[in-house]
């Protein structure tokens, strides 16, 4: 397979539009390895797992020994139909569940979806059908275990499929996305946080679409995809991820070793900056976009593509938003005993939201923008973060009309089969 070489620089000739989520921290990093973005004219056809092969061949080189144990993380949103472009087409999930298995590998395919029961996305989605003469294990995610995602985050529940995988292989679908404008390779790991676990996260970081990116980032980096293959066969345009989105034929399969490069090399593909998805703004502020993204293949140019008008995480009216950030968002706390009384947050907190007074140290939380800068920065660990009490009931509260709701859903569908994933668990991807 050959493929034409190409590369750009995906922040504009060098140069950081957006300076970094905590702008006067720590020195800068050795420049990255570049990373490798294939793109692939395709269609949904028998040639589809020759093209899937190819393209892993050429981005695991020999990373994949017989025996090892590979996660596939489709995007399984809900139960649709594979030409309402909705989730990753099961021929695309078959092509590299066959790869996995002609290596000699161990495959195991899952997704914790946001809306609905597995059994039906898999029926729905013809997954049943196109993975049905493979040797593969099919199963939610269902049980977590505590993975460090880095601060402000910290230790947060991430399925334990994750953990045990020798290799991860993300698909994705090329969708728009109301909130986040563009769902691709990195969004698509938020699937990795388990059921109702995600409407945790929105009740406590979700109002900051910022802040919200960068909790997908750093899941998606400890998550650590050997591969992403985003299916841009059939894409979704204007209103998506769901059923409001539009199918649009764009006829390439894009794959890379890079989640945050794919990411990147896609928007160039649609005709917009990187810069304009909350994602790749994290992800470039955290320092994880190469520098050099080497593009094989054939990208297509792609013109008219129809992106969503962005909905607000927030709602309400404005006082109420910051009535919400105030009381809902979890803040900073310090730890007095640990605290030194160095100043280091005071300086660099990007919102002038930490006085100390009296020899004590102040946070004015209509100011804090809830970077969590402070938090790591602090080198005494005195700080961390802790969810509001309004925050907390709210979360409950979410979580207790949700699991209701998967009850009745589950007492609707006949109750044939017991499902962990509930029908309104987060956000959509
Ligand atoms: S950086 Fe840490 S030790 Fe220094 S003042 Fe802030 S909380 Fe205290
Ligand atoms: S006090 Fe708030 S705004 Fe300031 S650094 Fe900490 S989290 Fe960011």
């Amino acid at each position: 397979m050959s493929f034409e070489i190409r590369s750009y620089h995906p922040h504009g000739g060098g140069r950081r539009a957006t300076p970094p989520l905590c702008s006067r921290a720590e020195p800068k990093r050795e420049a990255m390895a570049p990373a490798t973005v294939i793109f692939k004219k395709a269609r949904y056809d028998a040639a589809l797992t020759s093209i899937v092969a190819e393209m892993l061949d050429a981005l695991l080189g020999n990373s994949l020994q017989p025996g090892m144990r590979v996660l596939i993380k489709p995007n399984l949103l809900m139960a649709s139909r594979p030409e309402r472009a909705i989730c990753a087409h099961p021929l695309v999930v078959r092509a590299a569940a066959d790869y996995v298995l002609q290596k000699g590998g161990h495959c195991r395919i899952g997704d914790s979806p946001g809306i609905g029961s597995f059994e039906k996305i898999l029926k729905d989605g013809e997954y049943h059908q196109a993975l049905s003469d493979l040797d593969v294990t099919i199963a939610p995610f269902t049980v977590s275990t505590k993975i460090d995602i880095g601060p402000p985050f910290g230790r947060i529940d991430l399925c334990a499929d994750v953990a045990d995988a020798d290799l991860i292989i993300n698909i994705a679908k090329l969708k728009s996305h109301v909130q986040m404008r563009l769902t691709l390779g990195v969004k698509n790991l938020f699937g990795c946080v388990v059921g109702l676990k995600k409407t945790e996260w929105h009740m406590r970081v979700g109002v900051d679409r910022n802040l919200f990116a960068r909790l997908l980032v750093q899941i998606c980096q400890t998550v650590h995809p050997a591969v992403t293959l985003v299916d841009g066969i059939l894409a979704l345009e204007g209103q998506g991820p769901g059923k409001s989105g539009t199918p649009r034929p764009i006829g390439v399969l894009i794959g890379g070793n890079n989640p945050f490069a794919v990411d990147a090399a896609i928007c160039r593909m649609l005709g917009t900056t990187p810069d304009t998805v909350p994602t790749h703004q994290a992800a470039k502020a955290l320092e994880l976009v190469p520098d050099i993204i080497l593009t094989l293949g054939d990208a297509p140019m792609v013109t008219g593509f129809q992106f969503p008008v962005i909905a607000p995480l927030e709602f309400g009216p404005k006082l109420f938003r910051k009535f919400m950030r105030r009381h809902w968002v979890q803040r900073p706390v310090v730890n007095s005993a640990a605290c030194s009384l160095c100043g280091k947050c005071h300086r660099h907190c990007p919102a002038g939201a930490i006085q100390i007074h009296r020899q004590q140290l102040q946070f004015d939380y209509d100011r804090c923008i809830r970077c969590y800068c402070c938090v790591e920065i602090c080198k005494e660990g005195a700080l961390s973060t802790r969810e509001t009490p309004a925050g907390k009931l709210l979360r409950h509260l979410t979580a207790a009309g949700a699991r209701l709701r998967a009850r009745m859903h589950h007492m609707h569908s006949g109750g044939s089969r017991r499902c962990d994933n509930d029908p309104t668990a987060g956000q959509s991807r």
